[in-house]
């Protein structure tokens, strides 16, 4: 029940129900933050339920909230359906008071230091949380604190000292919010419930739902859930654990342990922790009962969980638990492995990794063959290879890379404040702090390389530097940070492609005894997403190098060719030619002279994929586009008259440029519009692919050409540019040649039965088709303004990234059923950007296309989402 109760939520009810020992609480749901969201106000009869629970929660515990002698305490928990660590906010020690913390030292053995502590984090956090006082003051204070203690070390403050920095603190929250720290134990509850409600709409919460694509409307559950103590002494303490390694899958116990501490201890790296292992030695009961309940969890989940449990005086309790984030190539290999224990099977495997980890996989690492000697050394929290510049503080990182800088991100900790520079950032390198540390659990989620507890360095972040034995890295300086290794080099080091790609191209073996881990749990799956997927990968290619490498990943034709490269270079100047000819003679000649050298491209394509079919796209944009811009050349035209020079040429292009001026060139001359504008031109280009399949099927080979006409928005355009098509076809004794249509109009998708009389093909053009029903420029808009609009909810997601499916998803729909109830065989496939982005893939699964058309790189990510369609889509999907 994640979507009502949250992920924390629901996970804690699941181990409830597995009779693991987890404190009692009730959870608030998401439905009652969206309705408070949506009003302002309580929903009506939260209050009364909340009463209610509260009731039986004080039974379960034998305490009353607010009671001065035996306080019942809580803490107070945002949770929502995707994890969003350290986003939202968490109260603990909810319900203490001046009076229930004498009543907590008494229960608690006349442990006065634990009480004020409690209270002070009390006060600290609903500070913070509730009333938006500045945590630096309170952070402040506490360090305050220390340093007249001459410490470093909150253990060292004793009681008479947190009893006076609570006093401290109380005068701070007065100081800001102009009322003394509520004593009303229920007012403080209901406050930190709504205040948590609220959090959902804290700007970093936004900002992280964006970069991660959850839906800006879910809202989140509240947990409120009886206190247990990690701080009552040497004998409790607080951890968190993963049952597998996140990094690299393997079996074993990882985590960290911190004892005689609360729970946001750990996660802030506030304090450095001891490996859990180490608590075998401190408390053997509780070490065994939860390795016992990791493995229970394992079992039941079938996957790898993280865990926060607490051991409050030698009795351990288990406070959440989620299927665990871990890095890309651990989700392929603990899929693997999963496969191999026989807990799941190869289809459950293909669902528990996505194209956008796979994605991750394909980044480059470093080259260390110049044996780069490292500067220092932390854990490698998550990986891949950054380089940058060191910047010290999350608004400058920002600052930087919007001015196209890359930096890394040097904090001694981060924290969700920071998640902007995080973003921003190409890695992020921190000097405490361990795998679980908040640095380390953001960056694996957004894909982003991070060193952590790197404990070498002196981080300076006032001043802008860090010092390491004595070498200083200013802000600018170039680091290079190797999430894998856990590394630190200065300057840049050289980077090399990703194993996985060298396995994509056929270099390292995926099949074979001793393959790598993770090369061989990608063959796997890869294979076995192949054999599902329903969905055909081609790509978009223009030359043979890339048709090449295409293929190499997994490529099975060409979907879209663009012609229009083959207009740019050194044959510019046939182009100028063509456009300045003033005799049908003249054009003649410039096109007669551009044959052979498309000819020529289009053998090196049909070579690279032959026998795979290679959609050949006739010249699409504006003409003007070839020529140089209007003021360059008004510049060249002055300059060469002021010189006396002969302006002849240049006049006449800017005269043609002049002349060919559009408004909106996006909506003008171009695509097929062209071909019947401009007598010759797509000719030309059709006699080069018949004559270039006629060539490779002389030599032997398999060439299949289709030719695919654009921006045709009514049948009659694609019946004139066909007739004249078919003769040439004929002419050259190429043999059959299908033609076909890009759907990119929304007219072509609303009269699809009539064009697809005249194409034995439709591919969808979904970046035009998205323009053009949203009425967006593609190229201006999304740098412009979309930002409002994701801010607004207006989308999640820029349309032009991923498929719109409610509007041009309609359109793509409409032409694929009345195109194939026109014809039959019509086949169909897409080939806008959107034909490599994973969500878009799944809608074109459904949507029953033959085939999907991405560029290179994205070939494999779109074959493994195809297979994760199908899989979805099985009539027995029961998996998972
Ligand atoms: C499209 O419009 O989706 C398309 C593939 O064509 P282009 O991007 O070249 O306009
Ligand atoms: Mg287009």
């Amino acid at each position: 029940m994640a979507d009502l109760l949250g992920g924390k939520g629901a996970n804690l009810s699941e181990m409830t129900n597995l009779g693991l020992p987890v404190p009692p609480g009730f959870t608030i749901t998401t439905e009652a933050c969206r309705a408070y969201l949506a009003t302002g106000r309580e929903p009506d009869g939260l209050r009364e339920e909340v009463d209610a629970h509260l009731r039986a929660l004080e039974e379960a515990r034998g305490k009353r909230l607010g009671d001065a002698a035996d306080p019942l305490l809580v803490s107070v928990r945002s949770g929502a359906r995707f994890s969003m660590p350290g986003m939202m906010e968490t109260v603990l020690n909810v319900g203490l008071n001046d009076a229930s913390v004498a009543g907590l030292a008494a229960q608690a053995g006349g442990d006065e230091r634990f009480a004020w502590d409690s209270y002070r984090r009390l006060i600290q956090m609903f500070g913070k949380t509730v009333c938006d006082v500045p945590s630096e003051e309170f952070e402040h204070a506490l360090d305050d604190a220390k340093r007249a203690r001459n410490t470093t070390n909150d253990l060292d403050l004793d009681a008479a000292d947190l009893r006076a920095l609570v006093d401290t603190y109380k005068k701070l929250f007065a100081k800001h919010t102009g009322r003394e720290f509520p004593q009303d134990a229920r007012e403080q509850m209901d406050l930190a419930i709504l205040a948590v409600f609220q959090s959902w709409n804290a700007e970093r919460a936004i900002l992280y739902r964006r970069q991660e694509r959850i839906p800006a409307d879910l809202g989140t559950a509240v947990n409120v859930v009886a206190m247990v103590f990690g701080n009552l002494g040497p004998d409790s303490g607080t951890g968190v654990a993963f049952t597998r390694d996140p990094a690299s899958g393997h079996q074993g116990i990882y985590g960290d342990y911190l004892a005689n501490a609360q729970g946001e201890d750990v996660v802030a790296g506030i304090r450095n922790t001891i490996p859990l292992q180490e608590l075998e030695r401190l408390d053997k009961r509780s070490y065994d009962e939860l390795l016992g309940i990791m493995s229970k969890l394992e079992s039941h989940y079938l996957d790898l969980c993280d865990i926060e449990f607490t051991i409050e005086q030698g009795k351990l309790w288990m406070l959440q638990t989620r299927v665990g984030k871990r890095t890309a190539a651990a989700a392929f290999i603990i899929a693997g492995q999963l496969v191999d224990e026989g807990l799941i099977d190869l289809d459950e495997a293909v669902m528990r990794v996505n194209g956008e980890q796979l994605g991750q996989l394909m980044f480059p690492r470093f080259d260390l063959s110049g044996d780069p000697k490292p500067l220092a050394r932390g854990v490698g929290a998550s990986p891949g290879a950054a380089v940058g510049k060191a910047v010290f503080g999350a608004p400058r990182a920002a600052e930087l890379a919007r001015a196209g800088e890359q930096v890394i991100l040097v904090r001694r900790e981060t924290n969700p404040d920071d998640l902007a520079g995080m973003i921003a950032a190409q890695g992020i390198l921190t000097s405490r702090g361990g795998k679980t540390s908040h640095a380390a659990v953001v960056a694996r989620g957004m894909g982003k390389t991070c060193v952590s507890g790197a404990d070498a360095l002196e981080v300076d972040t006032r001043n802008g530097k860090f010092t390491v034995d004595g070498t200083v890295i200013r802000e600018g300086d170039v680091i290079s940070i190797d999430g894998t290794t856990g590394k630190v080099y200065v300057g840049a080091v050289p980077v090399q492609p990703s194993e996985v790609v060298r396995y994509f191209e056929g270099d390292v073996a995926g099949d074979q005894e001793g393959a790598d881990p993770l090369v061989s749990a990608v063959h796997r799956i890869m294979s076995h997403a192949d054999s599902l997927r329903q969905l055909r990968v081609r790509t978009n290619a223009d030359t043979g190098q890339d048709a090449a490498r295409a293929r190499r990943f997994g490529a099975e034709g060409i979907g879209l060719c663009r012609t229009e490269h083959m207009f740019l270079g050194d044959r510019r100047e046939l182009v100028e030619r063509l456009i300045l000819a003033r005799t049908d003679g003249e054009r003649q000649d410039a096109l007669d002279a551009l044959l052979p050298l498309q000819r020529a491209d289009f053998v090196e394509i049909f070579e690279a994929m032959d026998g795979l079919p290679v959609t050949v796209r006739l010249i699409d944009p504006p003409l003007h586009e070839f020529l140089p811009p209007l003021e360059e050349l008004a510049v060249s035209v002055a300059v060469a008259r002021e010189r006396g020079e002969d302006a002849a040429k240049a006049e006449a292009l800017l005269a043609a440029v002049r002349r060919m001026h559009e408004q909106n060139p996006m909506l003008g001359l171009r695509g097929v519009r062209l071909g019947l504008v401009i007598p010759g031109l797509f000719a030309m280009q059709v006699r080069a692919i018949a004559e270039a399949a006629a060539e490779c099927a002389g030599r032997g080979g398999n060439p299949l050409p289709e030719i695919m006409v654009p921006l045709v928005g009514a049948v009659q355009e694609l019946e004139t540019v066909r007739a004249e098509a078919e003769r040439i076809v004929a002419d050259a004794g190429a043999g059959a040649v299908s033609i076909g249509t890009m759907i990119e109009v929304p007219r072509a998708a609303l009269t699809s039965g009539q064009i697809a009389e005249a194409a034995e093909f439709f591919s969808f053009g979904t970046n035009d088709l998205t323009q053009m029903a949203w009425g967006f420029s593609r190229d201006d808009v999304e740098g412009a303004f979309f930002w409002r609009y994701i801010e607004l909810g207006i989308f999640g997601i820029s349309p032009f990234e991923s498929l719109d499916r409610d509007g041009v998803g309609r359109l793509v729909r409409i032409a694929a059923d009345e195109g194939r109830a026109a014809r039959p065989d019509l086949k169909l496939g897409v080939c806008g950007e959107h034909g490599g982005d994973p969500e878009s893939v799944h809608f074109f699964h459904e949507v029953g296309l033959d085939y999907v058309s991405c560029s290179p790189f994205r070939v494999p990510i779109a074959r493994l989402e195809a297979g994760r369609a199908a899989v979805e889509t099985a009539p027995s999907a029961a998996a998972g």
